[in-house]
């Protein structure tokens, strides 16, 4: 064993294996893999071996796709078997909201590079003879689906790593992480100490411990998991004989039920509803290559449903049983990354479905370690995606309920109600006392919308407009003709200041940093001139600059300030998180109402659109922003949670006289799309570049040399392909969701259509070669323009939903800069629900289009 390598890799199941090999096809070829006894003795060696691509998120769908073609070459690489079986599968949809759900994934799929088709149950059953197809109204068909040997893949990945030069130290168990003044890690393990400039945790089953060696409680949780395999049955070898084919794999939505051919027979495995965590607190070290013992009543239910649905399979005789535990983070994607606070310790961890993400994982993980950034969008398994209310209960009481509703349809407007209330501020009792729907937004309950008396406060669930439509639009009308109150603790809020503080803002926002007393609006960009973050910064004072953001970027983002304070310590940075929550009040009587509760003038005159002041309100000292998300004269509160009430009860009485409502986070949603304002997460994401993005006006390429400046400037020079546009949509009782394809009635081709997913950073190809600013490396194959008659997807929504004011669904999303600024009628459609509803670019917003009103 080497005694310093550049990164250690622990554990060895089908991550660790995929990260220690892409980091070696990266050119890391000094990196060595410690597993504490043989290769594959965590979940990877009892696994049932399927791979697919869908996934919610449509960037981590490219990454699986990616680990699903990476396997041929892996095959060939190693010289090991991987026994793959691309059948195809199918999802079967048992009710017409699961077939909407399956159009809407069909839809994705048409600028992702998916190749998928909707089916009708009898085309399903065809390639599943076992089924009852009158149990569904329909399928969706997807070719890259299939099953392979997890125990030879595993093997594969580290025998092509060794290739690379690689080492792998078996039996051998990592025992403490200690870190060196310079950075150095100490990895102390059973035989002897290796110092290493990186550790990776990808300790499966164990990996919350390694994450404990750190002084980091990362939100995962194993959960039993049990499938069952069948005796060879007549039936699938009839099938087999005449066919020439294996029968495909099949998911049964309603029984949360996977079943597919194995062998002779068929492997059924299941999502039950009364799920178990295993070893919830601790996992013990002495757990090796055993299962866990059956319990056929806790998936008795699903059973049930799987032997009606396919009663092909219940005249068969049970071989076997078997039940393994395998880790989940709470909504069900991987924690990847580097862990905010520390330095080099990286994650690839709670990889749920390590045979479909494992290859993606590892190369973005080596893609970030080796230069710096992922090159993909990985937001969907960026291990700052959770703050530190995802603790181990919260933890286990998400993991559960996701597992139990792991193949349930999740409707836009719905809000899940395991581990809630989390955070809350002062005036939750308050918000709940005036009937309002609370959501969860990074871990804060925040008010929705308010049931007016007599009205349950309730969300109906559903992919149309719902009971909160009248409400919601009551709230921004009665606050865009007099005034409302929303709360917005759930921003993310940081304080920079010391002497460095105004050049180390300038050398990350795109932005000119404003005077003392004002406010600019400013985007971030990575090196490669991609957008990650937004924010709204104010000049609090010398060297002291309070910024805004998006709340659930808040690790996010403090990873990246970190990165780049600077040595000196002439600049510290803060984040307030809930110790200052705020209120926004906005409408036309906004300013009367606060000038009631402040003892200065605030007079447009005295208090312009976009000063930032520091002032007593209704006799609590708070800071606020004469600016609002409402697009609307209006002002941001911000405040110590101790005062929330006493301002809140103020703003309350003082705006009796008013009319003043309560407005929740829809109604302020529903403001900004009248005023074509983005959404970071949204509209804005680390896939598309400022001028794309439509962020022109705050992109200062003249003002100094800012990070991402040289990439940004060569996107303006050479004119952007892409341009985020607002549109009118001509829709029924569905609006968009996000991630509906934009048809065009266009003649000319306009080259690739499929949305952009990797960037800059190095990356390679499946056979690794590199494959620098190309999609190639996600593995999907390019959209060209698809062409319907003479209409052609020519891009995607963002969001959307209803704009109440003035009264038009719309929607945002990106198109060929060629076509942005034509407001034709005609010439676009959007596909909801699998119904294309015409729409209209909209320039200039149709909500005062000149600003006015902000202004005031
Ligand atoms: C019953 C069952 C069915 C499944 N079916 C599928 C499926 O069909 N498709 C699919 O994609 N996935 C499936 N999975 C999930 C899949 O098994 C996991 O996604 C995958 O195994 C995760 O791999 P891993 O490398 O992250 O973790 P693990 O396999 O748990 O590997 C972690 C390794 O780290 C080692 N280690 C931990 N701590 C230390 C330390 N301190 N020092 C040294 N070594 C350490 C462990 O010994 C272990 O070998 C299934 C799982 C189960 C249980």
């Amino acid at each position: 064993m080497k005694s310093h390598v550049k990164a250690v890799v622990i554990g060895g199941g089908v991550v660790g294996c995929s990260v220690l090999y892409h980091l070696a096809r990266a050119g890391w070829t000094d990196v060595m893999l410690i597993e504490r006894s043989e290769l594959t003795s965590g979940s990877s060696w009892h696994a049932a071996g399927g791979f697919h691509t869908l996934n919610g998120d449509p960037n981590v769908a490219k990454l699986q796709a990616y680990t699903v073609q990476l396997y041929k070459e892996l095959e060939e690489l190693s010289g090991q078997s991987c026994s793959l079986h691309l059948t195809g599968g199918v999802m079967m949809a048992d009710t017409p909201e699961r077939m909407d759900f399956l159009r809407l994934a069909h839809a994705k799929g048409r600028y992702l590079g998916m190749d998928t088709e909707l089916i009708t149950p009898s085309e399903a059953k065809a390639m599943f003879p076992l089924m009852d197809e009158t149990n569904f109204v329909g399928a969706m068909w997807d070719p890259v689906e299939g099953h392979l040997d997890p125990s030879g893949t595993t093997h594969a990945y580290a025998k092509a790593a060794r290739k690379l030069g690689a080492e792998i130290v078996l039996r051998n168990r990592v025992v403490e992480l200690t870190q060196e003044v310079d950075g150095t890690w100490n990895v102390v393990t059973e035989q002897g100490t290796v110092k290493a400039e990186h550790v990776v945790n990808c300790g499966g089953l164990w990996a919350r411990e390694v994450g404990r060696m750190v002084g980091v409680e990362l939100p995962l949780l194993a959960m039993e998991h049990m499938y069952l395999l069948t005796e060879p049955m007549p039936e699938v070898e009839e099938f087999n004989a005449r066919t020439g084919r294996e029968m495909v794999g099949v998911l049964d939505f309603k029984g949360e039920i996977y079943t597919r051919q194995e062998r002779n027979g068929v492997l059924l495995g299941t999502y039950e509803k009364a799920c178990k965590p295993w070893s919830p607190v601790n996992t013990p070290w002495d757990f090796g290559h055993e299962l866990l013992q059956p319990d056929i009543d806790r998936i008795a239910p699903s059973l049930e449903i799987g032997f009606k649905h396919f009663p092909g399979i219940e005249k068969a005789g049970i071989k076997q049983v078997i039940n393994g535990p395998f880790t989940f983070a709470p909504d069900g994607n991987p924690l990847v990354g580097p862990v905010q606070g520390l330095t080099n310790f990286w994650c690839a961890c709670a990889v749920m479905a390590g045979f479909s993400q494992g290859g993606g994982v590892g190369l973005a993980l080596s893609n970030w370690m080796v230069s710096g950034d992922p090159g993909f969008d990985v937001w969907g398994m960026d291990v700052a995606r959770w703050g530190e209310w995802a603790s181990l209960r919260y933890t286990n009481a998400k993991v559960r309920e996701n597992y139990s509703r792991r193949f349930s349809i999740r409707f836009p407007n719905e809000e899940l109600p395991a581990a809630r209330p989390a955070q809350t501020t002062p005036l939750y009792d308050t918000m709940v006392a005036q009937n309002a729907v609370m959501g969860d937004s990074w871990g804060l309950e925040t008010p929705l919308w308010f049931a007016p008396e007599g009205v349950e406060p309730k969300d109906r669930v559903s992919f149309h407009r719902s009971n909160d439509f009248e409400h919601v639009g009551n709230e921004v009308r009665a606050t865009r003709e007099r005034v409302g109150v929303t709360e917005i603790a759930n921003f993310a809020k940081y304080e920079v200041n010391g002497t460095g503080s105004e050049d180390f803002l300038n050398r990350l926002m795109t932005n000119r940093m404003p005077k003392i007393g004002r406010i600019v609006l400013t985007p971030m960009l990575n090196e490669f001139g991609k957008l990650i973050g937004d924010f709204t910064i104010a000049h609090a004072g010398e060297e002291r600059f309070m910024i805004w953001g998006s709340s659930a970027a808040q690790k996010y983002h403090m990873r990246w300030f970190e990165k780049h304070l600077p040595k000196d310590g002439s600049v510290r940075i803060h984040r307030f998180d809930q110790t200052l929550v705020g209120l926004s009040i906005a409408g036309p009587k906004a300013q009367a109402l606060l000038q009631k509760l402040v003892d200065e003038d605030v007079s447009t005159k005295a208090f312009k659109f976009m000063d930032f002041r520091e002032m007593a309100v209704g006799g609590a000292p708070c800071i606020v922003n004469r600016i609002t998300y409402t697009g609307d004269l209006g002002y941001e509160i911000w405040m110590q949670p101790a005062y929330q009430r006493l301002v809140y009860h103020a703003i309350k009485d003082a705006g009796e006289e008013f009319g003043i409502v309560d407005f929740g986070m829809r109604a302020l949603l529903s403001m900004r799309l009248e005023k074509n304002f983005p959404t970071w997460f949204r509209e804005l994401r680390p896939i598309y570049g400022p001028f794309e993005g439509a962020m022109d006006r705050f992109i200062r390429l003249e003002k100094n040399d800012f990070i991402g400046r040289e990439a940004a400037a060569k996107e303006k020079g050479e004119g952007c392909k892409l341009r985020r546009v607002s549109l009118i949509v001509d829709a029924a009782d569905a609006d968009v969701m996000g991630d509906e394809p934009i048809w065009a009635k266009v003649s000319q081709d306009y080259g690739t259509v499929e949305k952009p997913h990797g960037y800059g950073a190095p990356r390679f190809d499946a056979a690794g070669k590199e494959a620098r600013g190309s999609t190639a490396a996600t593995g999907a194959s390019a959209v060209r323009g698809i062409i319907h008659g003479e209409w052609r997807v020519v891009g995607w929504v963002t969001s959307g939903g209803y704009a109440h004011y003035v009264e038009k669904s719309m929607a945002q999303g990106y198109v060929p800069a060629a076509l942005a600024e034509n407001e034709s009628e005609g010439l676009f459609e959007i596909e909801i629900l699998g119904h294309r509803r015409p729409a209209r670019i909209n320039v200039a917003p149709p909500f005062d289009p000149a600003g006015e009103k902000m202004r005031g």
